[in-house]
């Protein structure tokens, strides 16, 4: 590191640059590429040290709903501050997380009861993920042991997840590292080509699985998905009919299904949980990102009384000794009921109808630009794709996104040829057609 005599004298950025190594960044890029200093929030909006202000399309890596600094999250975790900060919970258990472990179960009718929990989404993943490895085992299944996940699937970058990833920029430098996976076909509605329907890719989807499972399934523990979009993998979304059938392969074969909405769940795909779209429930149903509101780092999987059960045991080897340090944080948790309760109070589902229609109005533009292909919507993300040959640089076509966003004072990251909106659930109507204009412009700058 650089060692800066004077902090004082240097930009709180280059400081920045000297001393944080920042995630998912080429740190190279920052040569020519701004790194922005971020000093306060409010609503939907950040602002640099000067005072500039920025429309934060993607919720803060799709954590914030209900925007920053939102007084009723604030003053629920100031309020849990004053009584306990955090505990073991091991041994110990503490209001928070009781409650907050009903009211999830609530919202899955009892039939996800039991909710395990960690601090970040891919540890989540790997909680799903060894349950049903050691629930096979506790079963006398232990070849049960392979886990199937989709094409294009994003589920966290440590190595469990990472193994169930496949997203290549990802994966490239640690292959050697990962375990063996089975991966099958995307249900991507955007592959629908030269005649064939969304229906068409679902069947062709299904087929597949069914063939993958026909021939493995004494060797698979699990396959996970990403309920209805497949978020990082470009928001690539599909049908609410595949999850049906992949539960009706899933008890067909003895598979387990891992829903992962970490970035789905909490009301993003326009119900609490996605996979209510399609009348299912999974054996493991991960959340993470916006539990907290954006808040604080909190993630949790929930499952069954049956592998609950399976765990329930005299011998301490049989259950499931797994932990964090940071497990089920009090602080976090008070932020995630405050969500809740404002879930409840405040009718955002119903709400958010609206606002998904607010935004569909704002983009309504795009729909038409024969430059734009694969506009696509469910609930609150809305994104669509730059057809290839209108793009002169692919390789810096987000970044230039990004770029010509700050000046039209918006945050929006591109995924390769994926622009896209997650923002969060309290845009006004102005805000959001604001929103929708201010990319627009961004684009035909971009474009021109
Ligand atoms: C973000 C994400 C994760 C990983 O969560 P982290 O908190 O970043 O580890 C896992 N699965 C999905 C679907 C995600 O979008």
């Amino acid at each position: 590191m650089k060692v800066i005599s004077d902090p004082n004298q240097v930009a709180l950025v280059d400081r920045s640059l000297a001393a944080v190594w920042h995630p998912c960044t080429q740190m190279k890029h920052h040569e020519s590429f701004p790194l922005i200093a971020i000093t306060k929030g409010k609503g939907a909006w950040l602002y640099d040290e000067n005072g500039n202000a920025l429309l934060d399309c993607i919720s803060s890596w799709w954590t914030n709903l209900f925007g920053h600094s939102n007084p009723r999250i604030n003053n629920a975790i100031t309020q849990q501050l004053e009584k306990i900060e955090h505990v073991m919970l091991a041994g110990f258990t503490h209001p928070p997380v009781v409650e907050l472990s009903e009211k999830l179960s609530a919202l899955t009718n009892g039939n996800l009861g039991h909710v395990f929990y960690a601090s970040d989404g891919a540890s989540a993943v790997e909680i799903a993920l060894k349950m049903s490895h050691h629930f096979w085992q506790l079963n006398g299944k232990p070849q049960k042991k392979k886990f199937v996940c989709l094409e294009n699937g994003y589920h966290g970058e440590t190595l469990g997840a990472l193994a169930v990833t496949d997203v290549a920029i990802f994966r490239e430098a640690y292959g050697s590292m990962l375990q063996d996976v089975y991966t099958t076909s995307s249900p991507d509605a955007r592959k629908a080509k030269s005649g064939k329907s969304a229906e068409d890719v679902v069947k062709q989807a299904i087929e597949d699985l069914e063939q993958l499972l026909k021939k493995n399934h004494g060797l698979i523990a699990a396959i996970i998905v990403e309920p209805l979009v497949q978020c990082a993998g470009q928001m690539a979304m599909y049908s609410p009919e595949y999850l049906r059938l992949v539960r009706e392969l899933c008890d067909r074969y003895e598979v387990h299904l891992i829903a992962d909405e970490i970035a789905v769940g909490c009301g993003r795909s326009g119900k609490f949980f996605a996979c209510e779209h399609a009348g299912i429930w999974p054996d493991f149903l991960t959340l993470s990102k916006g539990i907290s509101g954006g808040y604080l780092p909190l993630s949790l999987c929930m499952t069954t009384e049956k592998i609950y059960r399976a765990f329930y045991s005299d011998q301490t080897r049989h259950g499931f000794l797994h932990s964090h340090s940071y497990t089920g944080n009090p602080l976090a948790c008070a932020a995630a009921l405050a969500c809740l309760e404002i879930f409840e109070t405040e009718n955002i589902l119903e709400q958010n109808k609206v606002r998904s229609k607010d935004l569909e109005h704002a983009f309504i533009w795009a729909k038409t630009d024969s430059r734009i292909e694969h506009w696509r919507q469910q609930g609150m993300i809305l994104a669509f794709d730059i057809k290839n040959e209108n793009i002169k640089k692919p390789s810096t076509f987000a970044r230039e996104m990004f770029l010509h966003g700050l000046t039209e004072r918006v945050l929006i990251r591109p995924i390769g040829n994926t622009i896209y909106v997650m923002p969060p659930y309290i845009l006004s109507p102005e805000e959001t057609a604001q929103m929708g204009s201010a990319i627009q412009l961004a684009l035909e700058k971009v474009l021109a």
